[in-house]
């Protein structure tokens, strides 16, 4: 049998030459990718947030690197960021061998960067623009949602709200009738209060009122167990719910251990019972697959969030996309408007395109409102009969935002003896359309736009530019929940993920 051969093995080895950690690195080696980015952006807004004076505070621009090469690595919490500048020899040599702790970390985190990130994310991509990597003129925009880092179980529900007003409101009115009743004469002059808008100081002089007439009557035990309870708790509770409305805002829930977290319905459902979690809405504008715009949102769809995007955009490069491609989750009059106001071409879907496609659709429904010729000089449509549908009236709708749009509605003359009819309408009266003619109009734009040669190479690309990019941070890079608590904090982790998804694409 012959003696195993093994290689020299010494740790007491004494070096000529102490080794340097820059011999270490290979050439081309992510870590160098961040460190040249950072190096050639303008940090000073993260320099003048220091007050200066005291004590020496870490280099903002090796905290920085070191974040976002953490991010890069999947490392997120601040604790194992300060675990590698100490153990491994990427961060080691990223940072010239600072070593600061989770705390001086995640202050500079949740910060320093707070209104801060998004214009060093802008810089970074304007270098990519400048390098060919990505281009601003057209963008894929889509969204996703990422649960919040909070308490699943402790919510505050809008409606659950309503619904104990709106008992406060009836048991108080009992309450106030069954005084009248029995104590008319303590009630005189008494006009009853306003019962339909009630508040913690109304209510609280109301019971107090109803006590004092009630005082000496003599009134069953149940009621008088009631009175106390709404004496020791309705104003007590009406305060709540005014503070919580307050934070709920136009939402109809939110956590109570993150309060800017709204409850929303995730993909990521490991319990598969559609249980809603807290969350943020993440939108994002994609190009090459780097992403060139992000912003979060509490809503829980995607339809109200494009104004704000764009508005972000717009803030970030002082100038607009030339086309916007997204999915039929954007498709709304509202969203049309704000494409048009900005000058964007719009190859947005609205939710019945893909059906429309289909071969013989619009054949095989003849009297689908958009087969039924409209002249606009009359402004009639014409039934399949023939018969002109006139206009009845208009009304005006307004949504969340405030975006206002003009309904028309038309109706057929006669529908009584129609042999269509059946196949027509199941309206009890003659057949009634309701018709927004501006997003009639942009609809007829944008289908133009979606089934042109470019419109179609943009509708392929779509699925394979936007949704890699959450298919890479939620899978490889494991970013399934925030670490952050708050919305402003939230914008900085997702804000540090997006640029390490951006720099990693490049240093791959
Ligand atoms: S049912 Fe009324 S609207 Fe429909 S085709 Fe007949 S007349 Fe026209």
């Amino acid at each position: 049998m012959n003696t195993p051969l093994f290689k020299t093995y010494n740790q007491n080895q004494i070096l000529l030459l102490p080794p340097s950690l820059e011999e270490l690195i290979a050439a081309n080696h992510p870590v160098r990718v961040v460190n040249e980015v950072i190096n050639s952006i303008d940090i000073d807004a993260i320099i003048k947030k220091y007050k200066g004076g005291g004590t020496t505070s870490y280099h903002p621009c090796m905290l920085l690197k070191a974040l976002v090469y953490a991010y890069l690595n999947n490392v997120y919490s601040s604790r194992k960021i300060e675990a590698a500048l100490k153990e491994n020899i990427h961060f080691m040599w990223l940072a010239g061998m600072s070593t600061p702790d989770h705390h001086t970390i995640n202050r500079f985190r949740s910060e320093r960067l707070t209104d801060i990130l998004k214009e060093i994310f802008a810089q970074i991509v304007l270098l990519l623009v400048e390098s060919g990597h990505v281009s601003l003129k057209e963008v894929y925009t889509d969204g996703t949602k990422i649960e919040a880092n909070a308490n699943r179980y402790t919510f505050v529900w809008g409606n659950a709200i309503k619904a104990s007003k709106e008992r406060i409101k009836k048991q108080l009115h009992e309450l106030w009738a069954y005084t009248q009743a029995v104590a008319a004469e303590e009630m005189d002059d008494d006009t009853p209060p306003d019962f339909d808008k009630i508040d913690s100081e109304k209510v609280k002089q109301t019971i107090e009122k109803i006590d004092a007439a009630l005082k000496d009557k003599p009134v069953n035990k149940s009621l008088k167990q009631k009175l106390n309870y709404a004496k020791k708790n309705w104003p007590a509770n009406l305060e709540k719910y005014k503070q919580q409305e307050q934070i709920l805002g136009e939402r109809n829930s939110y956590s109570k251990t993150d309060p800017d977290a709204t409850f929303m319905r995730l993909k990521e459902d490991h319990m598969k019972n559609g249980q809603l979690k807290p969350g943020y809405n993440l939108q994002i504008s994609t190009h090459n697959q780097i992403v060139t715009n992000y912003t979060i949102h509490q809503t829980t769809n995607d339809t109200n969030t494009l104004e704000e995007h764009l508005q972000s955009f717009e803030q970030l490069y002082n100038e607009n996309p030339e086309m916007v491609i997204t999915d039929a989750g954007f498709g709304s009059d509202e969203n049309y408007q704000a494409l048009e106001q900005r000058g964007i071409e719009a190859y947005v879907k609205y939710n019945y395109f893909d059906k429309e496609q289909k071969q013989g659709y619009l054949e095989n429904h003849p009297f689908h409102y958009r087969n039924l010729h409209y002249n606009e000089g009359k402004d009639i449509f014409i039934c399949p009969m023939g018969q002109a549908m006139h206009c009845i009236g208009s009304f005006i709708t307004k949504n969340k935002n405030g975006h206002q749009k003009q309904i028309k509605k038309y109706q057929a003359h006669n529908c009584n003896g129609c042999p269509l009819r059946g196949a027509c309408h199941k309206q009890k009266t003659n057949r009634i359309i309701e018709v927004n003619h501006r997003l009639r109009k942009y609809k007829q734009r944008v289908r133009e736009n979606l089934i042109s040669e470019k419109g179609k190479a943009y509708r392929k690309q779509r699925p394979c530019d936007v949704e890699p990019v959450f298919a890479n941070i939620k899978c490889n890079k494991n970013f399934r929940r925030f670490i952050l608590r708050s919305k402003p904090k939230v914008e900085i982790e997702v804000g540090l993920v997006l640029l390490a998804h951006n720099l990693s694409k490049i240093a791959a």
